[in-house]
C-alpha cells in the first residue's frame, strides 16, 4: 500500500494523563480488519518521551489516588460498569472489527470485562484484613495491604479488552494507577476503556495507555518509577518479560501460552462432548488460550469421538464477525494465517492423519481475509509439533490413549498448563484426574473453564511465570504489599506527652 493510501486511515492515539494524545514518534503499526483483509488503522507506536510521560502521569496521581478511601474507588467502579454496560455494543464492534472474532463473541468478552470491575466495587470488603486483638500484654497486631505505586500491563491480541480488564481495574481498584501497553494489533477498545474511566470520575494519570510493542514494553520494564509488569503473551515472550522485569526488580506476572486437552473416557455423554469440542476448539478461530487443541480419546471411544465430529468440523459456518449466526470468523493476520497453514502442513508431513483439510477456505464476499476453515488431525502422536506447539488456530489434533492414566500421564508431560477438561460419567474418575493433573485451571465436563471473576486465573509449568493468578483474590495480592504492624500505647507515653 503506499504512504498516501496508508496515511488515510484512521488514526489511533495513545491516552496520557486523561486524554488522547497523537503518537509523536513518526512511527506507527499497522492494524487490518481481518474479515477483509485491508488496513483499517495506524497505531502510533510510542518513544521514550511518550512512556516517560505516561509514567510521569501515572506516578503524580498516586499519591491522591492511593489516599482516596477504598469505598470512594468502589463508586467509581460502579459508574465505570454502568457505563461498560451502556457502551457494550460499541466496544464489541471494535473488538470484532480489529480481531476479528464474531460478535456475539465480543459482547460476551465485554461481559467478562464486567464481572471483573463488579468484583472490583467490593474493594473495601477486599482490602479488609486481620486484626489480633491482645498479641500479647497491652498490644495488638494487625495486617496492612498497601498499594504498589505505578504498574504496567502488556496484553496480548486476542482479548483486548477483558485481558486489560483483569490489569488495570484491579490495579485502580487497589490504589495503584496505571500504564497499558496493549497489543498492537488490536488497539481500539482500549483507548475507549480509557475515555470511559475518565467519564467515570477516576482522576487524570489512574488509566494511561501508551502503544507499540517490544521497546515500549523494555521501557516500561527498565523505568525506575514501575514497580510491577503484567503480562499475558506468548510464552517465549512472557518468560522474556518475566525475567528481565525481575532483573530490573519489579513485581512480576507473565501468563503464557496453551496446549489444552480435553480427555474423553469411554462412558462420557458424547453429544455434550462433541458440542464442547467444537466450541471451544474452533470458536474464535481457536485463537483462545482456553481453546481446546487437543482430544485425548480413552480406550475404545476414539472411533466414534472421529466419525461424529467430522461431519460437525466440515459444517463449520465461517465468515465475517459483523454477520449473524456463523462459529467463526478469520484469523488476526495473513502471517498468523501461513504460520497456522504450516503446522498443518508439518502434521501431514510427520503422518498424522488430516481428516479435515481447513487450508484454501475461501468467504465470498471476502476474498482477502484472513480465512481458514477448521481442520481435524487423527492419530497425532507425542512426538509431533502440532502436538507440542500452541497453533493458536482452528485445528484440532486427536491423540489415543489405551486408559486415563495414560491420558493423565500424557497431559502431565506436556510443558504447558493452561487449562484441561474431562469428560466423564464417573465422579471417582473426575475427583482423581482433577488431584493428580498438574495444570492450572481444570474443567469436568466444562470446557474451556475460565474461572468467574472471584475465582482467579492462570496455568502451570511454561503457561505462567510468577506467584500470583491474574484476577480475584490472587490479584489483590499481586497490587498490594503485605505490612505486618504491632502496636503498644503503655499508660506512660500519654502521660509524658
Ligand atoms: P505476543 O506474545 O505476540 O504479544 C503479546 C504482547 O507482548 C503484545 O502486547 C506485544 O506487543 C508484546 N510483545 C511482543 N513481542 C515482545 C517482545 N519481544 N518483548 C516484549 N513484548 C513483546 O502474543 P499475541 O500473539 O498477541 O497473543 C497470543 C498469545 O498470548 C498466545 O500464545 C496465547 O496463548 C497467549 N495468551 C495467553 C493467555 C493466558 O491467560 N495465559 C491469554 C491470552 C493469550
Amino acid at each position: 500500500m503506499s504512504e498516501a493510501n496508508r496515511s488515510a486511515v484512521r488514526e489511533l492515539s495513545h491516552f496520557i494523563d486523561g486524554r488522547r494524545v497523537a503518537g509523536t514518534s513518526g512511527q506507527f503499526a499497522d492494524v487490518f480488519d481481518p474479515a477483509q483483509g485491508r488496513l483499517s488503522a495506524r497505531v502510533p507506536v510510542a518513544n521514550g518521551d511518550e512512556v516517560a510521560a505516561a509514567v510521569a502521569a501515572a506516578k503524580a496521581a498516586f499519591p491522591a489516588w492511593s489516599e482516596t478511601a477504598p469505598l470512594k474507588r468502589a463508586r467509581l467502579m460502579f459508574k465505570f460498569k454502568e457505563l461498560l454496560e451502556k457502551h457494550s455494543d460499541e466496544i464489541a464492534e471494535l473488538i470484532t472489527r480489529d480481531h476479528g472474532k464474531l460478535f456475539e463473541d465480543s459482547k460476551g468478552e465485554v461481559v467478562r470485562g464486567i464481572e471483573i470491575v463488579e468484583f472490583a466495587c467490593g474493594i473495601p470488603d477486599l482490602l479488609k484484613t486481620d486484626f489480633t486483638d491482645q498479641i500479647s500484654a497491652g498490644m495488638d497486631a494487625w495486617n496492612l495491604r498497601q498499594p504498589l505505586g505505578v504498574a504496567a500491563g502488556v496484553t496480548p491480541f486476542n482479548f483486548p479488552v477483558v485481558v486489560p480488564c483483569w490489569m488495570f481495574v484491579m490495579a485502580a481498584a487497589t490504589g495503584n494507577t496505571f500504564i497499558l501497553k496493549p497489543s498492537e494489533r488490536t488497539p481500539s477498545a482500549s483507548i475507549r476503556l480509557a475515555e470511559l474511566f475518565i467519564e467515570a470520575g477516576f482522576p487524570k494519570g489512574v488509566f494511561n495507555v501508551v502503544h507499540g510493542s517490544k521497546a515500549v514494553v523494555d521501557a516500561l520494564m527498565a523505568h525506575p518509577d514501575v514497580m510491577a509488569i503484567s503480562a499475558v503473551a506468548s510464552t517465549p515472550v512472557a518468560e522474556y518479560i518475566y525475567t528481565e522485569s525481575a532483573r530490573h526488580g519489579k513485581r512480576v506476572q507473565a501468563l503464557g501460552s496453551a496446549k489444552n486437552h480435553l480427555v474423553v473416557t469411554p462412558d462420557a455423554n458424547l453429544d455434550q462432548t462433541i458440542d464442547a469440542l467444537i466450541n471451544s476448539s474452533y470458536g474464535s478461530a481457536g485463537e483462545r488460550c482456553m481453546a481446546t487443541s487437543v482430544a485425548v480419546a480413552v480406550g475404545n471411544i476414539g472411533d466414534e469421538l472421529v466419525e461424529r465430529l467430522v461431519p460437525r468440523v466440515r459444517s463449520l459456518r465461517i465468515g465475517s464477525g459483523m454477520e449473524p449466526d456463523l462459529d467463526m470468523g478469520p484469523l488476526i493476520s495473513a502471517t498468523h494465517r501461513n504460520k497456522v497453514v504450516g503446522y498443518i502442513e508439518a502434521g501431514v508431513a510427520a503422518g498424522a492423519r488430516l481428516l479435515v483439510d481447513g487450508r484454501g477456505h475461501s468467504v465470498a464476499g471476502h476474498e482477502e481475509g484472513f480465512f481458514l476453515g477448521g481442520s481435524l488431525f487423527d492419530d497425532v502422536k507425542p512426538e509431533m509439533s502440532i502436538y507440542r506447539e500452541e497453533i493458536f488456530g482452528p485445528v484440532l489434533s486427536v491423540v489415543r490413549v489405551p486408559d486415563l492414566a495414560s491420558a493423565i500421564a500424557l497431559v502431565n508431560a506436556h510443558e504447558l498448563g493452561n487449562c484441561v477438561s474431562l469428560y466423564t460419567s464417573d465422579g471417582n474418575a473426575a475427583r482423581m484426574f482433577s488431584r493428580q493433573i498438574k495444570v492450572g485451571m481444570v474443567g469436568i465436563n466444562v470446557p474451556s473453564p475460565v474461572p468467574s471473576a472471584w475465582h482467579s486465573f492462570g496455568g502451570w509449568k511454561r503457561s505462567m511465570f510468577g506467584d500470583h493468578h491474574a484476577y480475584g483474590e490472587e490479584a489483590v495480592r499481586f497490587y498490594t504489599h503485605y505490612k505486618s504492624v504491632m502496636q503498644r500505647w503503655p499508660d506512660n507515653i500519654g502521660k509524658a506527652a
